[in-house]
């Protein structure tokens, strides 16, 4: 299970997060919607320890985090159970497609490159890029990009993967493509979170919808509670400009 409490987050004197709350069970799928600057990544890198939130508690399984007394040894471990995939794909530019995934098998988790090379071997071929192996990134169209993305998230065997807007880089005919892997990793009962302006692939895909506005979780239910049956204002306005 991953449990947040309460978790606040200022850069400055600006208030980005402003005391969240979430559940989500293991095997679980959420997706979070909300406007622009609403602290949706901001949240996502504070549960990956890629900034420090400066109050709350977090829970990832089995390691159980109080910020204000967070150790660089507790940091290691709240940050190994979770694995991001963002925006723009980040892979390395000078790495095969197969290194890109074995590297941090090989030089963070000490796996014998072997066993990376068949990690990797699988994965590749579980998103459809096996012919794509030793290729370079920049050789790849942005939805295959994206796939190593996930691979490479995939690969570190992490307890959830957090996933920041994964198609909104994308050309619109290749989003498709990356949306049907993440759909795959859903069926496999991998523990999602998913910040996406898709709002189709929220309701088909997300077991539970969260709406963030101006640093606060507004509202949180089903896909079918929040997208047909919204009960809060702010909820109901943000929609509306989407249709
Ligand atoms: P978007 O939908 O545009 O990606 P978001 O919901 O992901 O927005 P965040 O990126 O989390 O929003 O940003 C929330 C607020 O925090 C914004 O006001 C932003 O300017 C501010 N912010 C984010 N990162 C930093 C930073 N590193 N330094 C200072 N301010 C930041
Ligand atoms: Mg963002």
């Amino acid at each position: 299970m991953i449990s947040v409490q309460n978790l606040h987050k200022s850069y400055k004197d600006n208030e980005v997060l402003k005391g969240i709350s979430l559940t989500v069970e293991k095997g679980q799928v959420v997706a979070i919607i909300g406007p622009s600057g609403s602290g949706k990544s901001t949240f996502l890198r504070c549960l990956n320890v890629l900034e420090q939130a400066d109050k709350g508690q977090i829970t990832i399984d089995d390691v159980a985090v109080d910020i204000a007394n967070l150790t660089n040894k507790k940091t290691e471990l709240l940050r190994h159970k979770t694995a991001m995939v963002f925006q723009n794909y980040s892979l390395f530019k000078n790495k095969t497609v197969k290194e890109n995934i074995t590297m941090p098998l090989v030089t963070v988790q000490k796996k014998s490159q072997r066993e990376a090379d068949s990690i990797a071997e699988n994965l590749l071929a579980q998103v459809g890029l096996s012919d794509k192996e030793n290729f370079y990134p920049n050789s790849l169209s942005g939805g295959q990009q994206q796939r190593v993305g996930i691979a490479r998230a995939v690969a570190l065997n992490p307890y959830a993967i957090l996933f920041d807007e994964p198609t909104s880089a994308l050309d619109p005919e290749l989003v498709g493509e990356v949306l049907q892997v993440i759909q795959s990793l859903a069926l496999s009962n991998m523990t999602m979170i998913v910040v996406t302006h898709e709002m189709s692939f929220a309701r088909q895909v997300a077991d539970h919808v969260v709406f963030m506005a101006e640093g606060y979780i507004v509202e949180q239910g089903t896909p079918e509670e929040i997208f047909n049956n919204p009960k809060q204002e702010r909820t109901k306005k943000f929609l509306q400009q989407l249709s």
